[in-house]
């Protein structure tokens, strides 16, 4: 995420409703086994599949990824070897949770290559909606609410969805250099991946790590279609969503630009941002959850129903 300093949205706080089937009581379900949730069991399968339903969403899982992305390596700006040791982890988890996963690479403004990291599900079905999150960070700082969170979120969501039917219409991208770069711009890995292929529609988890209002972000180009059903699975699953256009502050923009119906999530700005202060401890495990159930219904909802 990359606003201008001098833009601050101002943002309610509001009492959170998270339905009482992701409570941290639930144990976590592996990837095998159907998980027995009312928001899992809500997952309706074809006739004689034998696919599980998703797993339950774990915020302390997820919590885990951004201790090990933004505690344990640290900053990660584009190019740098603590990027490429991200990346290698979260292809790491890509590849023990079955998923096919790819380093992609890509060009930046002075040259040199970074990655962005692309998990789909093996299968000969064409995956469908993208979920990203960038994974680089701005010099300096640990990034954990940006953008770890939205990190830990995808993983946390690959871990919920492998092997489900829904796996195989989801594609998962870590992206690359989101961050403005020394020689200019930004959004470097969405904007190669929006290149070369273009989803039906894509959602980016971009600074998701506080206990605020979900904003449903995106700059008013094209279709609202994500942003509409972003909103609805929100109100579906009882998490406080608002929708806001914003300027081109994520990965949703390159997206919007190539014609994909595109939405960011995000909960707000913040002091911490881009600040070496923005470190693990502000990161709150219910907003990942918050988070993570406003993705999975919306997953459902387009791919199942
Ligand atoms: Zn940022």
């Amino acid at each position: 995420m990359n606003p201008t300093p001098r833009v601050v949205g101002t943002v309610l706080v509001l009492a959170r409703l998270v339905p009482a089937c992701n409570s941290e009581a639930s144990s976590p379900t592996s990837p095998s086994e159907p998980a027995g949730s009312p928001l899992a069991a809500s997952v309706a399968l074809s006739p004689g599949s034998t696919l599980p339903d998703p797993g339950v969403f774990s915020s302390s899982r997820a919590f885990d990824h951004v201790r090990e992305l933004a505690g344990g390596i640290g900053p990660r700006p584009a190019g740098s070897a603590a990027y490429a040791r991200a990346a290698r982890y979260v292809h790491a988890r890509f590849v023990e949770l079955g998923y096919r996963s790819r380093l992609v690479p890509f060009e930046l403004p002075n040259g040199s290559t970074s990655r962005n990291v692309v998990a789909t599900w093996p299968s000969p079905a064409r995956s469908r909606i993208l979920i990203g999150a960038h994974l680089d960070t701005v010099p300096g700082s640990p990034g954990a609410n940006d953008n770890a969170s939205g990190v830990a979120v995808i993983l946390e969501l690959a871990r919920t969805h492998a092997g489900t039917s829904e796996a195989r219409g989801i594609r998962f991208v870590a992206f690359g250099a989101e961050e403005v770069q020394p020689g200019g711009g930004h959004h470097f890995g969405s904007a190669a991946y929006a290149a070369r292929a273009k989803p039906r529609a894509m959602v980016s988890v971009d600074m998701i790590g506080l206990d605020r209002t979900i904003i449903v972000g995106w700059m008013g180009i094209g279709s609202r279609k994500t942003v509409a059903a972003l909103l609805s699975a929100a109100k579906e699953s009882g998490v406080d969503a608002r929708e806001k256009i914003l300027p081109d502050w994520s990965d949703n923009g390159p997206f919007e630009r190539a014609g994909v119906p595109s939405a960011l999530l995000w909960t707000g700005d913040e002091p911490n941002h881009h600040e070496p202060t923005d470190v693990v401890a502000n990161v709150r495990r219910a907003a990942l959850l918050a988070a993570g159930t406003l993705v999975m219904t919306y997953v459902t909802q387009q791919l199942v129903l």
